[in-house]
């Protein structure tokens, strides 16, 4: 896979790079004129935001019930964004970056920018990998490339499942394309996800994120997290994840 192809974006983040391809570049602040140098002003910084849902609160049951979604989107994501540009005020080389290419940057020891910055991605991932009415299916290159990575759509199923559910304590399961361009199937610990190449064991494009934290199923689950895994999977939108895969071949 071509380096660019990391820097692909999500739906939500590309408009972010479109509109802002001038910003976050720290190095170029030095004034053209001739004038009386002046400090260098301050990277502009739009505040992230999440993205609307696309559904109502309820429109995930039973699988997903309306207050395990209302508190999660609400709240808990909505922490995360407001933490998130807390963070990012005081860091001016990082603040005009679009998120993924900002949490490509991360390093261990960034801990607010990784919980946060993580915590509003794999959310906005999270919400759109999902659908009212079931799942979808697999279709076209995705389907075939999951045929010969897994064997088959059950294969893959059975495999990401087992992600989730081995998971310790809290995280995220993933379907990603490493930077070989393959499938793989990866797990990571609280809100760190594949796009921060030097924090986990192995990085790659996200396509499909599942929240295995207990706030995304415990009011309707308590301790059943395979319960609400196998709901999950039933409400996975193949489209979106499809898309997500063609984008890389584009
Ligand atoms: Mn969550």
């Amino acid at each position: 896979m071509k380096k660019r192809t990391f820097l692909k974006l999500t739906g939500a983040a590309s408009a972010g790079l479109l509109v802002s391809p001038f910003i976050g570049c720290g190095n170029s602040t030095e004034s053209e004129s001739s004038e009386t140098p002046k400090a260098a002003p301050p990277a502009e910084f739009t505040p992230h935001v999440q993205s609307p849902l696309n559904y109502g609160f309820d429109a995930l049951e039973p699988g997903i019930d309306a207050a395990t979604m209302e508190l999660h989107y609400g709240k808990h994501h909505a922490g995360y964004v407001r933490k998130l540009n807390a963070a990012l005020e005081s860091d001016v080389a990082r603040r005009g970056l679009p998120l993924e290419a900002m949490l490509a940057t991360l390093g261990t020891e960034d801990t607010a920018l990784r919980n946060n910055g993580g915590g509003h991605f794999n959310h906005e991932l999270y919400w759109r990998v999902m659908q009212p009415g079931g799942a979808s299916t697999p279709q076209g290159p995705l389907a075939q490339a999951m045929e010969e990575r897994f064997g088959s759509f059950e294969g893959f199923k059975q495999e990401f499942a087992s992600a989730g559910a081995k998971r310790f304590g809290s995280g995220w399961a993933w379907l990603i394309m490493d930077a070989q361009g393959q499938l793989q199937i990866t797990s990571t610990p609280n809100q760190d996800n594949p796009l921060m190449a030097r924090c986990v064991e192995q990085p790659g494009s996200p396509l499909l994120g599942m929240d295995v934290w207990e706030h995304a199923y415990y009011l309707n689950y308590q301790n059943r997290r395979g319960d609400y895994i196998a709901a999950f999977m039933e409400l996975v939108n193949w489209d979106v994840v499809g898309a997500q895969f063609g984008s890389h071949f584009a």
